[in-house]
């Protein structure tokens, strides 16, 4: 890639606190190896915190125990591009479920493992065992490039492998430089800030400021958008021609976070931009960012996305700047369909002739019940069937990958066992849903998400059974908050925590992932989700076209009648 200078627009606010921190310890180092070495000290400083993120870690504190005090957390999140663990490491990662954290291991919907509930003085074993398990945290948080995403299923191409080692190569090529995450979490030492070669060090790719906001990427191959693709700053749809990966067409700018009574905030769908060849990969994924980090907003952390450039400066102008930092211009984008942003459940057959199997994890939380021990079972698959891969989609479930048909046998009596369906494994509401943590974990949840979702789909269901539709499939979101983790502006009902049992609501996205849903209720008190959708539920059933679906019947006639609702200004 061309050098590019720094072209940072000139803006007469000033910068917020997080980029002088930023400018200040540019090692990312903070003081969080001292912190954590003091027992007398029970948390990290503010300042600390913000660090931690670019560590993958997240200080919280138990929202249920408030009353009686603080009592802090950690929520730690591995980097797992692609989503993809061994059969050791997922022993690892439940080992540290089990011993170091609250028992469950969550899978996010960024292909990833979180472990909540980790007290202060495990927080540095897991860390350091984490690593040794060949899995770091580094970037998964922060101002930096997250976690890459990757399309796990195998069944639609072989190329899907080398899609899989491309978004590993974009991850490793966009990793930040310090060594402060080694040194503090491996070594187990603070680094001393003041040291010249730490207190001048400027990340190569990311400068000394980093990023002004996280910077998401997803690697997906049509068909299927499993990946939702569109809601990346940075897109890599799959060009495969004659089952030969050729290269990508590239999407930028998609996002979902917003803030309440903030108009100026909105989640957005990225644009198509064009394609490149597969080897311009790195240069592609290095312009995109560097576009961020040069154009993104610095003095408003909540316009700070790279959405929010592209919305102001264009789609022309940001091929331009991409095309002139890889040094070539991007071609013609080629033609391309997505039809679903579902996981297909239960057996199916790679073209590689092993087996893989998609399992329901309700909200991403892996944990056992008295009736269905799906972490016990997993583990037990690991443990006696060292081959068998763990892949984590995009939609909080979990697949095992690269099954002979011996072992699916075996695997699915073990999974039974356990009381783990692999057929009908949930009802169709359950199985098309997702929910962010939020209570009692997250500190911006402003409502309750992954703990009350499984009830409010079972009073859906129950409507829709009295309406007649209990065959139709309705993508149900939830978040606690409007940052969107799960992206629920998407979903063709999206619930988005405003308060204690109230929900902004949002309707009619679609199945492929290709259009942002629009707000129907600005507040609903979860008492009246009944009585205020059925009458939709049962326009819906009397209106619909063959085959059309909820979300589509919403967009076609309802939104034609009846304008969204003004999201009020602060
Ligand atoms: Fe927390 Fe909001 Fe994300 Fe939910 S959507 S996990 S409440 S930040």
């Amino acid at each position: 890639m061309s050098e590019v200078a720094v072209k940072a627009p000139v803006s007469e606010k000033p910068l917020v606190k997080n980029e002088h921190l930023k400018i200040a310890i540019p090692t990312l180092a903070g003081n969080i190896a001292a912190t954590l070495a003091d027992d007398s000290l029970a948390c990290f400083s503010g300042d600390d915190e913000q660090f931690l993120k670019f560590h993958g870690i997240y200080q919280q504190d138990d929202r249920d125990l408030r009353k009686a005090g603080k009592l802090y957390i950690w929520m730690i999140r591995g980097r797992i591009p692609g989503g993809v663990l061994s059969a050791k490491q997922w022993i690892a990662m439940d080992d540290l479920a089990t011993n170091r954290a609250n028992n469950t291991l969550r899978v996010t919907t960024r292909q990833s493992i979180q472990f909540h509930g980790v007290v202060k003085d495990r927080l540095g074993p897991l860390m350091k065992e984490i690593n040794q398990a060949m899995v770091d945290t580094l970037a998964a948080c922060g101002d930096v490039n997250r976690n890459v995403m990757a399309s796990p299923a195998p069944a639609i191409t072989s190329a899907r492998q080398q899609v899989y080692e491309d978004s590993k190569k974009v991850s490793e090529a966009l990793l930040p430089t310090t060594k402060a995450y080694h040194a503090i979490w491996i070594d187990g030492v603070q680094l001393n800030i003041d040291d010249p070669e730490n207190k001048d060090f400027v990340d190569p790719l990311y400068g000394r400021q980093y990023l002004p906001r996280k910077f998401k990427i997803a690697f997906v191959i049509p068909p299927v958008n499993d990946m939702d693709v569109f809601t990346n700053c940075l897109g890599f749809v799959a060009v495969i021609e004659n089952d030969k990966l050729v290269g990508y067409n590239l999407t930028a700018g998609g996002g979902m976070g917003r803030s309440h009574g903030n108009t100026t905030t909105y989640p957005r769908l990225a644009d198509v931009i064009g394609f490149f060849p597969r080897e311009k990969l790195v240069d592609v994924a290095k312009a995109v960012l560097t576009v961020h980090r040069d154009f993104g907003d610095r003095t408003d952390r909540k316009r700070a996305r790279l959405k929010y450039v592209l919305e102001e400066k264009g789609a022309a102008w940001f091929r331009a700047e991409v095309e002139q930092r890889i040094g070539s211009k991007l071609d013609e984008t080629k033609p391309f369909k997505f039809i679903t942003t579902s996981d297909t459940y239960g057996w199916q057959k790679g073209l590689d002739g092993r087996w893989f199997l998609t399992l329901f994890v309700e909200s991403g939380r892996i944990k056992d019940t008295e009736t269905r021990r799906q972490k016990t079972a997993l583990r037990r698959v690991a443990e006696r069937f060292g081959n068998v891969e763990f892949r984590l989609s995009a939609n909080q479930n979990i697949l095992l990958a690269n099954v002979t048909d011996a072992e699916k046998e075996a695997i699915t009596a073990l999974l039974h066992e356990h009381g783990v369906k692999t057929e009908k494994q949930a009802s169709l509401l359950h199985a098309a849903a997702m929910s962010c943590p939020s209570m009692p974990t997250c500190g911006l949840g402003l409502a309750e998400s992954e703990r009350f979702l499984p009830t409010l789909i079972d009073r859906i269901e129950a409507v829709c059974a009295d309406v007649g539709i209990s065959d139709q499939e309705i993508i149900i979101r939830m978040t606690g908050c409007p940052n969107g983790c799960a992206r629920p502006y998407m979903a063709e009902i999206g619930f988005v925590g405003k308060g204690p049992g109230r929900y902004q609501v949002w309707l009619g996205g679609n199945q492929n992932g290709t259009r942002l849903n629009k707000v129907w209720k600005d507040l609903l008190k979860e008492t009246e989700t009944e009585a205020e959708l059925r009458p939709l539920l049962v326009r819906f059933k009397a209106e619909r076209l063959a085959g059309e679906r909820f979300g589509d019947w919403v967009d076609r006639v309802y939104w034609k009648e009846q304008p969204p609702v003004a999201v009020a200004a602060n």
